[in-house]
């Protein structure tokens, strides 16, 4: 049986007065043939074993080496060395797998994070990576508690969808006709008629129209799950596989579900902070050290931790499009030509340089936009009824984070049957492909509203780690697909 161990985490925490233990992990180091530093994943903190002299076989101690398991059973004893608590001494110690050191490629130095993207399989063992995890799956645990505490209902929405008209991005094709000889229709086109589910098929690039259909049902629920992208925007911040957490209220408007995602993003955060101090000390540290080799301009004004604090204790600036328009176009940032995409006027599609140019410079906390032109937004948004002439606008809002960018994307839905299907005609979206999703509207149809948060961005923000890649671990990019 290997389940009378304790982990290391539960081990450090205790008051060491020669009570009997074993534990399980893997070698970080073997220093004299007496400290071996062993971490089991619990946290990044190693329990040091001591092995005295003449205790063990030779042979057996040939085999400790860096990154070998073992199991190690012994007693606990105050520590005579500084920097940690207790000892291990070691009664017995087994190898439960060998590791050649000379091929082991983490070497007990620093690693680029470039270089460990290459060993994505191993780099969990590292103490950023041990850190950045841990606080992912944090995060992921608090969110389905929030939505619970909440009374929302978790829905597990289709993967392989048919309908390709959200328009939020490109799509992965889900097919099982082969490549050599695609049947064809008498036109020459593809005849998906033959394909596996009798039409063509996609990967889901979000799960909210779905998302609404349980809504006008349950009330609350909400998606975690994850999403494709086909974007071939290779930047720090976009992956072609994410998780999204997609929240869906009915009898919710605008200003209420700006209030939910307000709320749900420090309840996440709180409960990191509370929940994963260690690790965010250490993801702190580290991002202070990385940004020691930063020109001064490029450092971020506050550490990690105080930034959430902050984030915490605030409330988020929220403001019209209209208005960041303004504000943009009347920034001396925007008069000395320093914006790469000039601020052009109303109904322009703000880049990242201007969302980042608000929240960063300007308003130096998150900040919520809404009311966006009905032009540069999705055919399922609430079309807002009091716009100014020639200015038609959504109830959109946007997230906007400092560092990331936008976290957030959501919207009151447009619940009027008419006004719906009007704007779908206009965009070309025909009617009859989304029938279910307008019976909605058709059948006691209510006010309602969702949004849609990253949850490697909402990490991203949370560990300080400035490249998506590495907070999901596995990442899908362009030309990326490795383990
Ligand atoms: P962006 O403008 O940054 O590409 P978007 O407008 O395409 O985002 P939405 O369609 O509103 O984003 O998706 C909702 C949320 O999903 C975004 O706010 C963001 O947090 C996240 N997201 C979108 N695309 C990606 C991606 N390719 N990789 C990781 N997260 C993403
Ligand atoms: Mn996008």
């Amino acid at each position: 049986m290997f389940n009378k161990r304790i982990r290391i985490r539960e081990l450090l925490a205790m008051e060491p007065q020669g009570q009997e233990v074993t534990v399980m992990g893997w070698v970080r180091t073997f220093r004299n043939n007496q400290f071996i530093a062993l971490n089991d994943g619990s946290t990044n903190q190693n329990i040091q074993v001591l092995v005295e002299l003449g205790s063990q076989g030779e042979e057996l101690l040939k085999r400790v080496t860096t990154s070998a398991s073992l199991k190690v059973t012994g007693t606990i004893v105050p520590s005579l060395g500084k920097g940690q608590k207790m000892d291990l001494k070691a009664a017995r110690i087994e190898i439960l797998g060998d590791s050649d050191a000379e091929k082991y490629p983490l070497q007990p130095k620093k690693h680029s994070l470039e270089f460990l993207r290459e060993i994505a399989h191993l780099r969990f063992r590292t103490n950023t990576f041990g850190a950045v995890f841990r606080v992912r799956h944090a995060l992921a645990f608090a969110i389905h508690r929030f939505f619970n505490e909440k009374g929302f209902v978790y829905m597990h929405t289709p993967i392989i969808t048919a309908s390709d008209a959200e328009g939020a991005g490109e799509m992965f094709r889900v097919s099982t006709l082969p490549f050599d000889q695609t049947p064809r229709n008498d036109k020459g086109e593809v005849d998906f008629k033959q394909d596996f589910f009798g039409r063509a098929t996609n990967l889901t690039v979000s799960g909210q129209l779905e998302g609404e259909l349980g809504a006008t049902a349950f009330g609350e629920i909400y998606t975690f799950g994850p999403t494709f992208r086909a974007e071939n925007s290779n930047t720090a911040r976009h992956l072609a596989e994410f998780w999204m957490i997609e929240p869906e209220m009915a009898f919710y408007d605008l200003e209420d579900n700006m209030n939910l995602a307000e709320e749900f993003i420090k309840y996440i955060i709180r409960y990191a902070m509370e929940h994963n101090r260690e690790d965010l000390e250490f993801l702190a540290q580290r991002l202070a050290d990385e940004e020691k080799q930063l020109p001064q301009e490029k450092r971020s004004e506050m550490g990690l931790l105080e930034k959430l604090e902050f984030v915490l204790n605030n409330g988020f600036e929220r403001l019209t499009y209209t208005d960041a328009i303004e504000i943009l176009k009347e920034s001396n940032h925007n008069k000395k030509k320093k914006f790469q995409y000039p601020i052009t006027g109303w109904g322009m599609d703000l880049q990242s340089e201007h969302e980042r140019y608000l929240v960063e410079k300007h308003f130096k906390k998150p900040v919520i936009l809404y009311n966006y032109p009905a032009a540069i937004k999705a055919f399922y948004m609430r079309q807002n009824d009091d716009c100014a002439p020639g200015q038609p606008t959504v109830a959109a809002m946007d997230i906007l984070a400092p560092g990331i960018g936008e976290i957030v994307g959501g919207s009151q839905r447009e619940e009027r049957l008419h006004k719906l299907e009007d704007r779908m005609k206009e965009i070309g979206i025909p009617l009859e492909e989304l029938w279910w999703y307008l019976d909605t509207r058709r059948y006691g149809t209510v006010p309602h509203a969702g949004f849609g948060l990253g949850f490697e961005r909402m990490v991203q923000f949370v560990t300080g780690m400035t490249n998506i890649r590495d907070v999901i671990a596995f990442p899908r990019t362009p030309g990326s697909a490795e383990f």
